[in-house]
């Protein structure tokens, strides 16, 4: 937990958020400013500055973070289409919200890396 952390706010639910998924160990809910018709953060409750961050022991929670996502994208109608799951490292990776999240996009065409 990381007092100045809005992801760690939106958790604890002291922020407001469009929340589409909870479990023991992740949560996803709506991007604030969506570049896409579906536009989730899938997100560790544990403040994980970044995917630079994850070690061996931490690595079995990323894979039920894609496996959430990969449920939600079949949840959202977009699994059959295809979708993009991005996480983004550092300020040039293009990272704002310094606690790990993957973006799961979708419902339009995806084009280019950035
Ligand atoms: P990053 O730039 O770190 O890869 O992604 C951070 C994402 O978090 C951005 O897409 C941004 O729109 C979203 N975001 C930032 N603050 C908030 C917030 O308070 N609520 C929600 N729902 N999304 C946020
Ligand atoms: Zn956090």
């Amino acid at each position: 937990m990381d007092a100045d952390c809005i992801f760690c706010k939106i958790i604890r639910g002291e922020a407001p958020s469009t929340m589409l998924y909870q479990d023991e160990y992740a949560v996803a809910f709506k991007d604030i400013a969506p570049i896409a018709p579906v536009h989730v953060l899938i997100v560790p409750r544990q403040h994980i500055v970044s995917a630079a961050e994850v070690t061996a022991e931490n690595a079995p929670l990323i894979g039920h973070l894609i496996a959430v996502a990969a449920r939600l994208a079949r949840e959202l109608g977009i699994a059959e289409r295809g979708y993009r799951l991005v996480t983004n490292i550092g300020r040039e990776g293009g990272q704002s919200v310094f606690h790990l999240h993957w973006h799961l996009l979708g419902g339009r065409q995806m084009r280019g890396l950035g």
